[in-house]
């Protein structure tokens, strides 16, 4: 069981949920009607977006346990779709600790499946939201050792987080608790690569009761303020270390980068 203090919310059907969009979108199950609605009304892209997004956090979570990183926060979990991240991550350092965070109440309910550890290992989750980052600091804190560098995952997350609730601010306080040589792992929606899809799918969602904020490029750039970006920098989800490099890359419209701590 869950470990954090958890407020137990209720899981609302009567209205779309993030968690639960992004399930349908890859294929998942676990959503309700109200969520499919909003998926339905999505262009196909949206579909592919997702599946680029959740194939980069395979590919940066892999690098990251192969650069001998043990430790990972990852805020903005998602419902769990295998491969989670502890099983990329402990399936090349088995002893790996992750600790996951998200504020739906749904993942919450489907956290056994992220807390199946490898025995070496650590799994841990707690509902949480990255709006309230110190109390997912100090819960996580209990679990990985902030002397030793720590990956900090925000995937697909801070495009809920508006300018106005100080979405940088809020990444560059996390950050500032990881010790030099920690990473921080984000990705974005673009709001200036396809401009017109980018518009309509927030619009949906708006229609949806759901707020989005895609950023441009700059804006996305800005949460990397003050870290080394690895090679190749901050590019679109298909770009990151394509596995297949002799395949064409396929258009994205999602910013994904990976920093360095220093
Ligand atoms: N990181 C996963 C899931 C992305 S979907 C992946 O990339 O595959 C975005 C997730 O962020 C959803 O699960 C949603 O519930 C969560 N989320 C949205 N706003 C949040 C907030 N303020 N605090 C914590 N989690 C949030």
């Amino acid at each position: 069981m869950p470990t954090g203090p958890q407020r137990f919310s209720q899981i609302v059907t009567d209205k779309a949920h993030p968690a639960r969009v992004y399930d349908w979108l890859l294929g998942g199950k676990d959503n309700y009607p109200v969520d499919e609605a909003v998926g339905e009304q999505l262009p196909p892209e949206a579909r592919d977006a997702a599946r680029q997004n959740r194939q980069f956090m395979h590919r940066a979570a892999a690098w990251l346990a192969t650069q001998g990183i043990d430790q990972f926060l990852d805020i903005g979990t998602g419902i769990p779709t295998e491969p989670n991240l502890h099983q990329i991550v402990q399936g090349i350092v088995p002893t790996a600790k992750v600790v996951y965070a998200d504020n739906d109440p749904i993942v919450l309910r489907h956290a056994e499946a992220l807390l199946v550890s490898l025995p070496g290992g650590v799994t841990d989750y707690i509902e949480a939201d990255v709006r309230q980052p110190q109390g997912i600091v100090e819960h996580a804190q209990r679990i990985l050792d902030f002397s030793r560098p720590i990956a900090l995952s925000l995937i697909a997350l801070m495009h809920f987080v508006p300018d106005e609730q100080d979405a940088h601010a809020i990444v560059r306080d996390l950050v500032a608790t990881l010790p030099p040589g920690s990473y921080l792992v984000l990705s974005h929606a673009a709001s200036d690569l396809y401009p017109e899809l980018a518009a309509q799918v927030t619009a949906e969602y708006a229609k949806g009761g759901i707020r989005l904020g895609f950023r441009t490029r700059a804006e996305v750039e800005r949460f990397f303020d003050g870290l080394d970006l690895v090679p190749p920098g901050l590019v679109t989800a298909t770009e990151w270390a394509p596995s297949d490099k002799e395949q064409e890359v396929e258009g994205s419209g999602i910013y994904v980068g990976v920093a360095r701590t220093s």
